[in-house]
């Protein structure tokens, strides 16, 4: 063993005994439309604070003797000065913090399936429900601490990044609201953290889908599924099997649509992996 590789074990070891005082690893701090602001909130030798971005609860984690809000930043947000709400036993105080601009790309996909692009009025009423149903799962709060050190759910390579502008057989649709990780249909979806399981579906555009809750806030999806091998208020743990890789609903081919939610907000999945 060399001397450098030596010093590197003692760092790693190092790591390993005081992370359990971190309680968590924050996501990569990219205050942009689509990214994750990491605000300050003081001493986590004080009681946890609440915060909240309009009405929505935030995020509230402590690592490294600090408390921190986590705050999901809408796609649509123009650039400029936004502002929490934070309360304390002392009282309640505004923290403001900058959006700065951020240029994703495009997309443009083609689906033979032409009701995926022009759904009937029949499929659009089916695609309103829907989307009522999981608005309030994305919306809710529960009050565990989450865990957002997360681990790759799918083994499968990035085929499509979070934020493309996206064109489905040249009609412009929604931007891209989550990760896609091409993978062999029938491959294992895996819980990045642990979570509870708040909803399963087969939804007219997500196909087969599961949904984890983390905490206060912190909810990722998976979508696409052939197969899901969990079942709603289901505990799971990092690394424990949700399904399996598909092209159920909207999709081109085998993989995984991957989702993470702060505040009800999607946000870029992979600010939640940039940590080794
Ligand atoms: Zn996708």
């Amino acid at each position: 063993m060399t001397r450098i590789s030596f010093a590197k074990q003692l760092i790693c070891i190092a790591f390993t005994l005081s992370s359990p005082l971190l309680q968590a690893a924050l996501p990569e701090h990219r205050p942009v439309p689509g990214g994750v602001a990491i605000i300050d909130l003081g001493s986590s030798e004080q009681p946890a604070p609440r915060a909240f971005l309009g009405e929505q609860g935030l995020a509230v984690i402590a690592e490294s003797g600090r408390w921190h809000a986590l705050v999901g930043i809408p796609l649509d947000t123009p650039p400029g000065t936004q502002a929490i709400r934070v309360e304390t036993g002392s009282g309640t105080a505004a923290l403001e913090f900058t959006v700065a601009p951020w240029a994703y790309g495009e997309q443009r996909l083609r689906l033979r399936n032409r009701r995926q692009v022009e759904p009937t009025p029949e499929d659009l009423r089916r695609i309103e429900r829907e989307q009522a149903h999981t608005a309030a799962i994305k919306a809710s709060f529960s009050a565990a601490t989450p865990d957002s050190d997360f681990a790759r759910p799918s083994q499968g390579r990035l085929s499509s990044r979070f934020g493309l502008r996206r064109f489905f057989n040249g009609q412009s649709r929604l931007p891209h609201s989550g990760l896609d990780f091409a993978a062999p249909a029938g491959s294992p979806v895996l819980a990045p953290a642990a979570g509870s399981v708040v909803d399963t579906g087969d939804y007219f555009f997500n196909g087969n889908t599961v949904f984890l809750d983390h905490g206060q806030g912190l909810i990722s999806a998976y979508m696409h599924l052939s197969r899901i091998d969990v079942a709603v208020g289901q505990r799971v743990e990092r690394g424990e099997r949700l399904g399996a890789v598909g092209t159920s609903g909207r999709a081109t081919g085998p993989h995984l649509h991957w989702t993470v939610i702060l505040n009800a907000t999607p946000v870029d999945p992979l600010l939640f992996l940039s940590r080794p």
